[in-house]
Order: C-alpha cells, then structure tokens, then sequence
C-alpha cells in the first residue's frame, strides 16, 4: 500500500480531491492535512465583507470533499517534513510517512519583522482570523464616536477589502463614525495590471471617501497610529494588513529547493526540483520555467494537472507537462453590485463586470459542493476521521 499525503487544502487540492472522488485508487492510502474542516474562498471574501453573500456560501467543505474521495482529513498544520525520511511532522504532535507528498498550503502574511505589528494590525490572512477581526471591527466602530481605519496594501486584495468594509460600515454603523484610508507602496493601484485598473479603482475610492496615501510604507504600527518609512504619523485606531503573501519557512528549512524567497521551486511537471516525490502548485509554488503572479488563478488551473501528475507518480507513470496560461482574468470588486475586469491590456468596468463574477464564483464553490454537509451532520461530525 502506498501512501499519498496532501497539505493544505488550498485551490489546487480541491481539484486533487475531487479527481480521486472521481477515480479511487486502489492500493494507495491517501491523507490530507489541513488545519480546517473548510476553505473559506478568497474570491469571495469581500463580497461577504460587503454583505452580498453569507459566510457558508464562500466555503469549500473540504472535509467533505475528503470524505466523498475516501481520503482521511487530519485537522493540523505541517511545521516540516523530513525528506530523506519521507516524513511529514505536524503541529499536533503527529508525524505521518509519505510515499509521494504535495504542497498546497498557500502563502502567509508574517508581520513578525515589522514592529507593533503583532499587537496593533489585523493581518488578512489566515482569512479564518481575518473574519473573527472584520465582525469585531464592526462592534469596535458602532460603540465609539469615531474611528479611524487603515488598510495597508494597494493590490487587488487591499482595494477590495477596503471598498467592501465601506459598504458593510455603511450599512450598519452610523454615517461619520468611521474613515477609511489606504496605504500603498506602489505609486499607483495594482501595479501590474493596466493602468486603466489603477485609474478607475483610485476613482472609485475618491467617491467613496477613503483617503489614500500612495509611495508610502509603513514602518511601524502603534495603538494610535502608523508611522511611515519617511517618519510621517498617521493616525489610526484600527490596521489592517493586505500585502503580498511570504513564503512559509518550513519547505526551505526542511531542504527542499525554493527560490530566493523561499518559496518552492517547481519544474513544468510541478514536482520539486530537488525532491522527485514531492510535488507543489498554488501561492506557495514557485514554477521555475513559467514564473507567475501568485493568484488563485494559477492555483485553481494547476489543479487538474497536479491531481494527473499525482496519481501517475504513484503508478511510475510518465509525468505531464503543464504549461500555465499566459494571462489571468482578474474580477475586482468595488463594494456594490460593480466590478472591474483586468486582461491583459484591457480593463471594462459595470454592473455586468460584477454579474459575471458573481456567476464564476459561484459556480466554483458549486462544484466542490456536491456532498455539502447539511448543519446537522455538521454538528454530529466526530474528530474519528482523523487518522
Ligand atoms: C481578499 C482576497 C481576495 C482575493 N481575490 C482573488 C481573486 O479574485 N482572484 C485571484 O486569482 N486571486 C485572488 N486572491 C489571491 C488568492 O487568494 C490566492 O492566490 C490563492 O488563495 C492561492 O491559493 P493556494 O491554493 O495557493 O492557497 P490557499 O488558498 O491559501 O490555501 C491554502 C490552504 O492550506 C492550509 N494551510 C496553510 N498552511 C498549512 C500548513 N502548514 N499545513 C497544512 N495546511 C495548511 C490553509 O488553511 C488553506 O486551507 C485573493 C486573495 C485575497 C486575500
């Protein structure tokens, strides 16, 4: 018997469970680590910031995925792995053995280095906390007079998280109790996109209200405020933290090959470049031959050509090659029903951005849920899938 482990249940995973839901393996054991029973989906994050959408229609029962894939789900997070061993250690104490492994545990936002971070900013990921902060914000804004609340980050994440906790404040906190501002690094929005993107989202946040400080970085967080790397103050009751995601230290640390920030390197095969059993895709993979933005995106299309190269690893099959698509489509939200289409050099914006969205996100969560649970065996679930 072989055993096949999975860590993290991020958006190539998914796709990973679904294919042996699709195709069982006899003779190969499968487990997946990942520290919780569901994935909240990054692409609708906001929408449930702004209030358009419920929290359980943004999650992925990755549990349940597992169950219908007959693949045992362990609740933990990988600290490291021990190549030579092939070993996997996990932070509940647990150690499991692997014949093949795959990485799919998404980036991490480490504020550790930048001081007051830890204390004073909310950083947006790991989402699960993000969402516990984001409910006790609110609470925080109607219970005083006035409250100031900074996002940090210029990119598609930052803008939209922004723009959605306008229109969730608006809805339910009195108007003139709270002001938003936005810090950028970058001398304009979403550098990367066209710039026709930045354009139309610095307009949206003009009508909006928010302040926003572009070329700025911050240098340290304090109960009150935020200091600038040109030593400017801002004053700021409340941070909130959505720049690029850091490479996790383990994969480095356990002597896998990784790029110079850390994150691991990956041949067309997805499979890492110093270990032949180990394979990566999503945020945390960093594709050698076709270096990509890290975006759910990627991740979701490296899916189904992980899941091809996993069971043919297990069966010493050839491997495939997977060659990523050349551009992205990024859907921005902008706080109501409206968005902001990015391809390539092209940008559009309307009501009808924000309905194709819709329709796409749904439509992905709609897919992994065939075998939703209901609330019932929700709450009769044991901790006996554990391995
Ligand atoms: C607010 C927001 C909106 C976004 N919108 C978009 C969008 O519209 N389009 C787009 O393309 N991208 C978007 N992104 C970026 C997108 O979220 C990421 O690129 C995507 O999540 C990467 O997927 P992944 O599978 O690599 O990792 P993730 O989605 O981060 O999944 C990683 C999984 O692994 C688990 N895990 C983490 N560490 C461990 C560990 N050590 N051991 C075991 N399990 C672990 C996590 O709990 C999680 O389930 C957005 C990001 C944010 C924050």
């Amino acid at each position: 018997m072989k055993r096949l482990v999975l860590l993290g249940g991020g958006h190539s995973h998914v796709h990973v469970l679904d294919a042996l839901a699709q195709r069982p393996l006899a003779s190969v054991e499968t487990l997946l680590v990942s520290p919780h029973p569901h994935q909240v989906y990054s692409g609708m994050l906001p929408g449930w910031l702004a209030g358009h959408y419920r929290l359980r229609d943004c999650l992925i029962h990755v549990d349940a995925l597992a169950r219908r894939a007959g693949v045992a789900h362990r609740r933990a997070t990988a600290i490291g792995f021990d190549p030579a061993a092939q070993r996997v250690f996990c932070s509940d104490g647990a150690a499991f053995d692997y014949d093949v492994l795959s990485i799919d545990t998404g980036a991490v936002l480490d504020l550790g280095a930048l001081p007051g971070a830890s204390q004073h900013a909310l950083p947006v990921r790991p989402i699960e906390r993000f969402i516990q902060g984001c409910n006790s914000l609110v609470e925080h804004v109607r219970a005083r007079p006035r409250t100031i609340i900074t996002f940090v980050g210029g990119g598609a994440a930052g803008v939209e998280l922004i723009l959605a906790l306008r229109r969730r404040l608006r809805r339910h906190v009195r108007e003139g109790r709270a002001v938003l501002q936005l810090i950028s690094s970058s001398a304009s929005l979403l550098p990367g996109h066209p710039a026709g993107v930045g354009r139309r989202l610095e307009a949206q946040l003009a009508a909006c209200g928010i302040l926003y400080y572009p070329d700025r970085s911050v240098a340290a967080f304090l109960p009150d405020g935020v200091i600038l790397h040109t030593g400017e103050e801002i004053e700021s009751n409340f941070n909130l933290v959505a720049t690029g995601g850091a490479a996790p230290p383990w994969p480095k640390r356990s002597g896998l090959a990784t790029d110079a920030g850390g994150f691991i390197s990956v041949n067309g095969f997805l499979q890492s470049t110093s270990h032949a059993n180990v394979f990566a895709a999503g945020d945390v993979a960093s594709m050698v031959d076709h270096p990509r933005p890290k975006s759910g995106v990627y991740a979701v299309r490296a899916g189904p050509p992980l899941a091809d190269n996993l069971l043919r690893a297990l069966a010493g099959r050839p491997l495939k090659r997977h060659a990523p698509q050349q551009r992205a489509l990024y859907l921005i939200g902008t706080g109501g029903h409206h968005a902001i289409a990015s391809w390539g050099p092209f940008s559009w914006q309307g009501r009808w951005v924000w309905r194709w969205k819709d329709r796409i996100d749904r439509a992905f969560i709609a897919r992994f849920s065939r075998d939703t649970p209901t609330e019932a065996n929700l709450l009769h679930r044991s901790e006996s899938e554990s391995p």
